[in-house]
């Protein structure tokens, strides 16, 4: 999978859904309709499934995602799971900061930060997910929200150059709601994340994608897509029927 902004991204986030046979079938399905000719396409499994879908997408172009790890390598952490371990099994890229990780989990930006850094240790993409809340939208916010994130996720110094840095800006009251903001919102987003990537990056931050996440559907995409820095989607509930999926993989390499 080649890295540049050139290329689309679509990320399918299956949170806690499918069982092995359910994610088996769901990859076969993907690995003959979606365009891997114009995108760069993840699935992101529970770790229980990763083994099987690993299995199915070898010598494939679709890549494997975990939805999240520790920031340590090793230790007493009971029922977490160590980088090193995800990045020998092949998996390329890793969800830190989900906003379900941060609401329901108590992950805050400094955990965050410790795991962006752990992830570019140890070889695996960070997605980093960043997004106001509704109140927040409300208060008008959400630049000042979004770029305190990523500030916060990318402010350790042993982070010199983004690499394969994702961010993916997820409005968290948007996250499964069926509700998406209007591209004026998602532009002004997207910008503001962008400056703050050069800013900690200088030009390099330009070559980081910044993907669009929270209700997309094949309906919604291409007017989603459309907006300037916007570099692919991250998926939920769509990413778990093979159709959606390569619709909006299908839209996001024509935006
Ligand atoms: C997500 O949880 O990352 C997400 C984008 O979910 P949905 O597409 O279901 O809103």
């Amino acid at each position: 999978m080649t890295v540049q902004r050139s290329r689309p991204l679509i990320v399918g986030n299956w949170k806690m859904n499918l069982d092995e046979p359910a994610a088996r079938t769901l990859v076969g399905a993907l690995l003959t309709i979606l365009p891997f000719d114009r995108v760069d396409a993840a699935v992101a499994p529970s770790f229980p499934c990763l083994r099987a879908v690993l299995d199915a997408v070898t010598g494939s172009p679709l890549a494997v995602a975990a939805q999240n790890m520790h920031s340590e390598a090793k230790g007493a952490f009971t029922g977490e799971v160590a980088p090193p371990v995800l990045f020998n099994m092949g998996v390329r890229f890793v969800i830190i900061g989900h906003s379900e990780r941060r609401a329901l989990f108590g992950e805050n930006d400094a955990m965050v930060s410790r795991k962006v850094v752990a992830a570019r240790r140890h070889g695996l993409a960070p997605i980093v997910c960043v997004g106001e809340n509704e109140a927040q939208r409300d208060a008008g916010q959400t630049c000042d929200v979004v770029v305190g994130q990523v500030r916060a996720a990318l402010a350790d110094g042993a982070l010199e150059s983004p690499g394969d840095l994702v961010v993916a800006y997820e409005p968290v009251w948007a996250i499964g709601t069926g509700r998406t903001p209007d591209p004026a919102e998602v532009t002004g987003a997207h910008a503001a994340i962008r400056e703050a990537l050069t800013e900690r990056f200088g030009t390099p931050g330009i070559e980081v994608r910044i993907l669009y996440g929270g209700s997309v559907t094949p309906a919604n995409v291409p007017v989603l897509l459309q907006a300037p820095e916007v570099d692919g989607a991250l998926v939920g509930g769509a990413s778990l029927d093979p159709g959606s999926f390569a619709l909006i993989a299908a839209a996001a390499a024509a935006c």
